[in-house]
């Protein structure tokens, strides 16, 4: 048996930012190609002048890059290819695959006018077609022709789809497609079917609103002697009220994630599972993806963005991310504030990823090593009474003794100004971490102090 190489690809419009409904399309493809030891292909597909601007171009690179979804060939725009689609027009045209159509756009109205008081379903009736033995009208003058593709007659387009299973249209139900506008300028479906003959696409896995082009498409791959690739539609992904996910109903561009403190493995992760499956599990590295990813299991249904969802997943992989993988990303956070780390950023990382959900968050509590805290006037209140400061003060003298500044010689101080003091440890250490950290709530005062240097600790101690 020969087998052939898969060659998937993500052809997005560049006409809006990306977000994460459209980047689940490029997840797939990537994976199933990764999975497979196939290529990946990224197309952008720039035709529409008007809509399309650079800034997106910019966004789908540097979100795809940010996930890790690299791609094998490309980028290749399509309109950098016009050249190729034309010479390709050419010559279905010499060999009677497209036929000109003269009919003005007045011509077309009226004639959708009629069919739909006729209660018949709009569609171009073949005046201009060309059959054995029929006459066309005479060509009227000075108009320049749409060239309109010559669907089958009779007979059914068919395919397996991966996700939606056999998929059957008449092909009486497609009229004769414009393929090449009146300036001769490709239309959106041809150009499809050249890239993807052009690319060696084997499968093509994309969303669901492009259902309704396929049996068009594979028209004219069969009237250019080709073989279809395999269809998998992807359901569309919905927001959190239940509308399609689209920038007008508020979906942020990919990369606002990055912004916002995500790690592209957990975003992988949950778009992942947006729409696939591997059981029931829930939390998975990009390796176990990759090992695990088949078009067999991906979902039918449309799967619904869920924020709270995502940020879970993040907290999990930020959890279980070493500790020096992740500081780089929270200094990258910490420069956003005008601060730079040092070599503690990791052993930081480690005391308080439990707590966090996103690097932003971790790089909240990290701040506070690097820059002066901002206590609450309810928090000094509550906690810096005048019953505490004499233990306070205890402790800011232990601290100045140690000969070693470790979390052990720091504990055993603690312990000593509290049988000193007759206090239990919440009483001394909330103050304590109001005054170091700004807020109460910290992992154990011990280790939290020892990642600071004595002299803060001194400084932080003596605005009781
Ligand atoms: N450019 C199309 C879009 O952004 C995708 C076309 C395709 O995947 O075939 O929706």
């Amino acid at each position: 048996m020969t087998t052939t190489r898969t060659r998937t690809r993500f052809a997005p419009s560049p006409t809006g930012f990306i977000h994460l409904g459209n980047i689940r399309s490029a997840l797939y493809p990537w994976a199933f190609a990764r999975s497979t030891g196939g290529d990946f292909i990224l197309r952008i597909e720039d035709t529409d002048l008007e809509r399309s601007t650079q800034a997106a171009v910019d966004v789908i690179i540097e979100g795809m890059a940010w996930l890790g979804l690299d791609h094998d060939e490309g980028p290749f725009y399509q309109m950098q290819r016009m050249d190729r689609y034309k010479a390709v027009l050419a010559d279905m045209q010499a060999q009677g695959l497209v036929y000109p159509c003269y009919m003005s756009v007045a011509e077309l109205d009226a004639l959708r006018e009629r069919q739909m008081a006729a209660k018949e379903k709009p569609r171009y009736d073949g005046t201009w077609r060309p059959e054995p033995g029929k006459t066309l009208p005479p060509v009227p003058d000075g108009v320049q022709p749409v060239l309109r593709f010559k669907n089958p007659v009779g007979g059914v387009v068919a395919w397996d789809d991966k996700v939606k299973g056999r998929i059957e249209i008449r092909n009486d139900e497609l009229d004769d497609l414009v393929i090449a506008r009146p300036d001769g300028t490709p239309t959106y479906n041809f150009c499809v079917v050249v890239d993807d003959i052009d690319m060696a696409i084997t499968h093509v896995i994309r969303g669901d609103d492009h259902v309704n082009n396929t049996p068009r498409q594979i028209n004219i791959f069969r009237a250019l002697g080709k073989e279809p690739p395999v269809y998998a539609h992807l359901p569309t992904v919905l927001n959190e009220q239940g509308e399609k996910m689209s920038k007008r109903n508020g979906a942020k561009p990919v990369t606002q994630y990055r912004d916002e403190g995500y790690l592209p493995d957990a975003m992988v992760n949950y778009l992942a599972r947006l729409g696939w499956s591997h059981g029931d599990d829930e939390i998975f590295s990009r390796a176990q993806f990759l090992e695990w990813f088949d078009l067999d299991h991906l979902g039918r249904s449309a799967a619904q963005f869920d924020e709270a969802k995502l940020r879970w997943v993040n907290a999990q992989h930020l959890k279980a991310m070493a500790d020096d993988q992740l500081a780089p990303l929270v200094a990258a956070q910490l420069a956003q504030r005008g601060i730079t780390a040092d070599a503690r950023l990791p052993a930081i990382c480690g005391l308080f990823k439990d707590r966090c959900d996103t690097t932003v968050a971790l790089a909240g509590w990290a701040a506070a090593f690097y820059a002066p805290v901002t206590i609450a006037e309810a928090d000094r209140a509550q906690h810096l009474t005048d019953a505490v400061r004499p233990a306070i003060a205890s402790l800011a003298e232990r601290l100045a003794g140690l000969s070693a500044w470790d979390k052990p010689s720091i504990a055993a101080a603690i312990k000593e100004v509290l049988s000193q003091h007759g206090l239990k440890m919440p009483a001394l250490a909330m103050p304590v971490r109001v005054l170091v950290m700004g807020t109460p709530q910290t992992p154990s005062l011990d280790a939290v102090l020892a990642l600071f240097s004595p002299e803060t600790v001194q400084e932080r101690l003596r605005n009781a």
